[in-house]
């Protein structure tokens, strides 16, 4: 297959079974990266001492994980290091901790959802970007089908050189789950033709559209914009039908927040 092709090419240097750090270029052994951070594996293993993770991929499964789903051909423990400071840091306070993320329940419709108010969205973005390169990158099971294709090499200067790029470049659209903490390894999904990947986290779950093409209306209003509402859909909502409420529910937030600073203090 030209993807599996590609994907094996961009992996190991060529004639090199070795595999390198893909940020400085040492040499392996390379560290445990968790293309999914542990923290997500943490939260569906709770107490217990050994996560079972089982699968439908033959041969891949059952595999017992006793700290969380690593791969070790992906960076050096200097970069690996390094992305998680840059990256997986802010994204655990944001997506396990709730720092940045305000709750919003709008009465007439008796819905939950959430704003993403003080949350760096170019540092979120990255750090969804950096899952889905790392998965790409690695030939180790669950990820070995994951492909990138014609983006993989964007993404990867996106990464490495910490460029959020333009807001129409690979733009994330965040809902969330009630009280359904689970991990989908990145995948590819479509909305009405345009394709995403998407990834879930805990109860979060993410589209990063992978297109050129417009995000098909309601869910455009849905993407992250440091402009914009920048309010996260309850999935059961999502789900639910309800395109023109959640226009309207996206669009009226946008004129609150601009309003928001001439509020009376408390
Ligand atoms: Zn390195």
């Amino acid at each position: 297959m030209a993807n599996n092709e590609q994907k094996a090419e961009t992996s190991l240097p060529p004639g090199n079974a070795i595999p390198f750090c893909h940020r400085c270029g040492t040499p392996g052994p390379l560290a445990d990266s968790h293309v999914i951070p542990a923290a997500f594996s943490r939260q569906i293993q709770g107490d217990s001492a050994i996560l079972h993770l089982v699968g439908t991929e033959k041969d891949a499964f059952p595999r017992k994980l006793r700290k969380g789903l690593y791969v070790t051909d992906i960076l050096c423990p200097t970069c690996d290091n390094w992305l998680n400071l840059k990256y997986e840091k802010q994204a655990i306070q944001t997506l396990i901790h709730g720092t940045g993320v305000t709750s919003v329940y709008y009465i007439r419709e008796d819905i939950h959802l959430w704003r993403m108010d003080d949350v760096d969205l170019d540092r979120l973005k990255i750090f969804l970007l950096s899952v889905l390169w790392r998965a790409h990158i690695t030939q180790m099971e669950p990820f070995l089908a994951f492909n990138l294709g014609s983006w993989a090499a964007r993404i990867e200067q996106m990464v490495l050189t910490e460029d959020a790029g333009e807001p129409d470049e690979f733009p994330v659209i965040p809902s969330r789950f009630d009280f359904r903490p689970g991990i989908l390894m990145p995948n590819p999904f479509e909305i009405e033709g345009v394709p995403f990947w998407e990834i879930n986290l805990g109860d979060w779950h993410f589209l990063i559209k992978a297109s050129n093409q417009k995000t098909p209306p309601p869910f455009d209003v849905c993407e992250l914009r440091k402009d914009g509402p920048r309010l996260v859909i309850p999935r059961d909502f999502w789900e639910s039908g309800h395109p023109s409420l959640m226009r309207e529910m996206l669009l009226n937030n946008r004129d609150h927040r601009s309003h928001r600073k001439t509020e009376p203090a408390p």
